[in-house]
């Protein structure tokens, strides 16, 4: 059993980020030697329940695929969906992902042919998302869910709840204090 000071070590996300996935500035992920990212799917990239993609979230994938290899990772067992959103954004994915295990992530690590150390996992959740990439030893990014329009969710209770938990556990920076959930 890892100790309650290894796992809440494990859920300090080494970014959180103060938008939805398109807030990722690319510049300062390849400033701190990032080469691939992991997308999860469901609320970072497709809003909840809706089979559609933001007009920002395209442009913003278009922006990173040419800087980083771009890999998706998903806990849904909707195939339909997964694939839905891997066509339409021509990127390679990986469903039923079952994070935080890291057996699926490992696989990922192995197709995009880079070492953790070089790779961010990019999600809206702190038990799948954060979890899982930090226990990878990848960089890891919390971003606020998205809505249909592309900004960020402000109906989303399970974000706004693990946000209070880190706040509780002490792991937000004071810039993080001033997130606007
Ligand atoms: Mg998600």
């Amino acid at each position: 059993m890892p100790s309650l000071r290894r796992v809440t070590q494990w859920l300090q996300p080494s970014c959180i980020v103060a938008g939805p996935v398109t807030a990722v500035d690319p510049q300062m992920l390849r400033a701190q030697g990032i080469r691939g990212l992991v997308l999860d799917v469901d609320r970072t990239l497709a809003p909840r329940r809706q089979l559609m993609l933001p007009e920002t979230v395209r442009r913003w994938i278009t922006r990173v695929r040419s800087q980083f290899k771009v890999h998706l990772l998903s806990n849904n067992l909707s195939r339909r969906r997964i694939v839905w959103v891997a066509k339409e954004l021509d990127l390679p994915y990986c469903l039923a992902a079952r994070k935080p295990s890291r057996g699926s992530l490992r696989q990922v690590l192995k197709t995009i042919n880079l070492p953790p150390d070089q790779v961010a996992m990019v999600g809206d959740r702190l038990f799948t998302d954060v979890l899982a990439g930090n226990r990878m030893g990848m960089m890891s990014l919390l971003v606020q869910p998205i809505d249909p329009d592309g900004r960020a969710s402000r109906q989303d209770r399970l974000y706004r709840m693990e946000l209070h938990l880190l706040k509780t556990l002490e792991l937000l920076t004071p810039t993080d204090n001033s997130i606007d959930i």
